[in-house]
């Protein structure tokens, strides 16, 4: 796949329509509560019989502060004492779920996103991460990945070293723009000295991969302040970056009616800041890894692009394939085998659960064999940015062009676009459909309704889908 995207003003705008981002497939809207414990006990015990390594998330719900944009499920608080608490029930549930999946069973990755991981001290994170290791089979590989969110203006640069030491080697740092004018319009005042001081210590202390979270779309937002931030980042030359759009939804989000309608930029300037973007990184040598991802070529999320290797999964690209997710905390989601499951997002009601000693399952869903063959279909077009037919029919042993007939009619008007090329073998997205690959994707989604677009929020926990109709994607 061409690392190269043709940014085309006319085409974006004219599909310029909303959809999911393909953290999974199904999305979790169709996550249901008729999925419970005896069918999750079914695919761990299926997970622990195949011995496919783990990946284990963490969701911190945590911030001292509501940033106006956000639509992750969080609780704002500066009461460290709702942290603590919220570990005991952690780690109670870790001790639960340990006692169901096999401690044979290797962990290459750990994630800690929230909310704002860097709530809880680096003691009480180093009391969770060993409770999972002495319930779960750590792995000693090099590669294995240990990352966690960190939210700047709420950490001190020294904490870096206690997270290295306790094991973690990746970070992401939110930043979303350095303009003070839109700092002040999003309620998130964070200084390009207190961000920098952070990833020095990051470095120092030996992690290994640092990204950072922008976001283009937010109020006040415009070329000459957005494009200072991306000189500064740029300079600061993280591994990776995360450029997110932003999605006006007051009426899912209560935080969001603090941004005024008025103070956002309109779709035009909304293209002009991702062309920006875009412009920006590639004269500085980053790769468009897939949707709102780029990295430097020697990062080790292009190098799995290039040897097509990569995956997408509810913690965003990985190079890890197949291994079974496992969440811990509110609103966590697990995909174990060919299941997902998600945790009660309620705070309470998680706390609750879990102080009876109950797993705190909410609601899920089993794949059946369609949603698993689309469900490979669509990483590949994710991740790959073109579907391997040939290697679709072997795996799944289906006449591709048969079983997918509707599908492909409905790639039509996006190959009349120079979007999508199709042939025998393959079906790709050009340079100019580099940007629109969810679109290719959506062709794919039986679960999409017809005439009921859904919109889709950039910031939200774990990449979980949450639907809001009639709203506008760029
Ligand atoms: S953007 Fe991050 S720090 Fe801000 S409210 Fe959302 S989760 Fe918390």
């Amino acid at each position: 796949m061409t690392a190269h995207a043709i940014f085309d003003a006319d085409l974006l705008r004219r599909y310029d329509r909303p959809g999911p981002r393909y953290t999974s497939y199904p999305t979790a809207p169709h996550f249901t509560p008729a999925f419970g414990m005896e069918e999750l006990l079914r695919h761990i015990a299926a997970g622990n019989a195949s011995g496919r390594p783990l990946s284990l998330y963490v969701h911190v719900p945590f911030c001292e502060s509501p940033c106006f944009y956000c639509g992750c499920n969080r609780v704002i608080t500066r009461d460290t004492r709702r942290g603590e608490d919220y570990l005991e029930h952690v780690l109670r549930e870790i001790d639960l779920m340990g006692e169901i999946i096999s401690p044979q069973r290797e962990v290459i990755q750990l994630h800690l996103g929230g909310g704002t991981p860097n709530f809880l001290s680096p003691e009480s994170i180093a009391r969770m991460v060993e409770r999972l290791a002495a319930r779960f089979r750590f792995s000693t590989r090099a590669d294995r990945d240990f990352s966690i969110e960190i939210d700047p203006r709420s950490v001190d640069p020294a904490d870096m070293h206690k997270l290295a030491a306790i094991g973690f080697n990746r970070a992401s740092f939110g930043v979303q723009d350095f303009d003070p004018v839109v700092q002040e319009a999003v309620n998130r005042l964070q200084s390009v000295e207190e961000t920098m001081a952070v990833m020095e210590a990051a470095r120092a202390a030996g992690f290994r991969s640092l990204n950072i979270d922008l976001i283009y779309g937010l109020p006040k937002q415009n070329n000459a302040g957005f494009g200072r931030t991306l000189d500064t980042v740029i300079a600061a030359r993280p591994d990776r970056l995360a450029i997110y759009s932003y999605a006006h939804l007051p009426a899912l989000f209560k935080p969001q009616k603090h941004i005024h309608a008025r103070d956002l930029p309109s779709s035009e300037e909304k293209l002009g800041l991702l062309a920006l973007a875009i412009e920006k990184l590639e004269a500085a040598g980053y790769v468009n890894i897939g949707m709102d991802h780029f990295a430097l070529p020697g990062d080790e999320l292009a190098r799995a692009r290039d040897a097509g290797h990569l995956h997408r999964n509810f913690m965003g690209y990985t190079t890890h394939a197949t291994t079974d997710l496992v969440g811990f905390g509110a609103s966590a989601i697990s995909h174990i085998g060919n299941s997902f499951s998600q945790n009660q997002r309620d705070l309470d009601d998680y706390l609750g659960a879990v102080a009876s000693g109950k797993p705190a399952l909410q609601r899920g869903l089993s794949l059946g064999a369609d949603d698993v063959l689309r469900a490979e279909v669509i990483q590949q077009v994710m991740c790959q940015g073109e579907i391997d037919i040939r290697a679709v029919e072997r795996e799944f042993h289906i006449d591709f062009a048969s079983y997918f007939a509707d599908d492909i009619a409905r790639l039509a008007p996006l190959v009349a676009d120079g979007l999508v090329e199709v042939d025998a073998m393959h079906i790709r997205a050009t340079p100019r459909g580099r940007l629109l690959l969810r679109h290719v994707a959506m062709c794919f989604d039986v679960y999409l309704p017809a005439h009921a677009p859904a919109e889709f929020p950039a910031r939200v926990d774990q990449g979980e889908e949450r639907p809001v109709r009639f709203s506008s994607a760029i």
